[in-house]
């Protein structure tokens, strides 16, 4: 018999694919890593997993508690999914102007939705979260932005399935940063396996990585407003600024060339990639992070952006 006992187990071990059209083949390779195989559908079920388990383990809150999240949706959904199992409740504290298909996956599995204004971006979503989490007993705001445990989560899931899936070969590994988690537990994980490798972060324009000041992107899921702890600056070996029209005219891409039906951050981690290859040393591997799927934003109208 092949089964799994429950969804959760579906976490983790995504499929690294070799990119097909890639303008740069004769000497470089680029493989994207799909999170969106994840059964939550991003990246982020890989720190919802840990965030739960942590929150339990660690006796942050009783079996019936409540967790609480400022998240932009995938971490809220990757939260709900992990508490699938357990009595905990979820809230997320999403800011409005993320995908309306993120928040009703949230809902549909069981989590509750509360809103904060646009304009305060997801520092209003922190404080609010914060505010909730002294109002409602037995509860745990566990805060991806400040929290060990993001970077955590991807040092010991996808940093590993990267080094094994290319059996040590990553040369330059690029990932786009909202909280950052992604990028630093992978960077450090890669770095202690193999100094030399290369590690970019990737950032829409009105993220503040490269001086810029913080201001409004439609890029999706990335984006900084400040510097997480975790985020160690050294480990930025190189820093991509993408305009989101850049990110999805290669979201585009992905679809027809590839057949990869990603999210805009997914187009702009790509963009940084490609721009890497232009430039790397011939027999490269390159190794790129493709956190969710266009599908969550079609509301969005993530393929005919203007
Ligand atoms: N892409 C998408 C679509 C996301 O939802 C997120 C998480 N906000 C990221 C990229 C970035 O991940 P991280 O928070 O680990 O930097």
């Amino acid at each position: 018999m092949t089964y799994f006992e429950n969804v959760q187990q579906l976490i983790g071990q995504t499929p690294l694919v070799k990119i097909q059209k890639n303008p740069f083949q004769e000497k470089v390779t680029i493989y994207a890593k799909l999170e969106y195989f994840n059964p939550g559908g991003s990246i982020k079920d890989r720190l919802g997993r840990m965030l739960v388990k942590d929150a339990i383990h660690q006796k942050k809150i009783s079996q019936n508690g409540t967790i609480i999240e400022p998240t932009a949706g995938n971490t809220g959904i990757g939260l709900a999914m992990a508490a699938i199992q357990t009595n905990i409740k979820v809230i997320c504290v999403v800011p409005e102007k993320f995908s309306q298909e993120k928040q009703e996956l949230m809902k549909a599995l069981g989590a509750t939705v509360i809103n904060t204004p646009s304009e305060l971006g997801m520092t209003g979503a922190i404080q609010k979260a914060k505010e909730l989490q002294l109002e409602i007993p037995d509860s745990f705001c566990p805060m991806q932005f400040e929290n060990e445990a993001n970077p955590r989560a991807y040092y010991e899931s996808l940093g590993p399935e990267l080094i094994r899936d290319l059996n040590g070969n990553v040369d330059i590994f690029v990932a786009g940063a909202g909280s950052g988690g992604t990028f630093a537990g992978c960077a450090k994980y890669l770095k202690e396996y193999y100094p030399s490798t290369k590690t970019v972060i990737v950032e829409p324009q009105g993220s503040i990585l490269n001086g810029g000041n913080a201001g409004t992107h439609d890029t999706e899921g990335i984006g900084l407003e400040f510097i997480p702890p975790f985020l160690d600056e050294s480990y930025f070996d190189a820093i991509y600024t993408i305009k989101d029209v850049d990110a999805f005219q290669r979201v585009k891409e992905l679809a027809i060339n590839e057949g990869m039906l990603v999210g805009s951050s997914s187009g702009a981690a790509y963009e940084a990639a490609l721009q890497e290859a232009a430039k790397a040393e011939a027999g490269s591997n390159i190794v790129v992070i493709f956190p969710d799927s266009s599908e969550r934003y079609f509301s969005k109208h993530i393929y005919d952006y203007k």
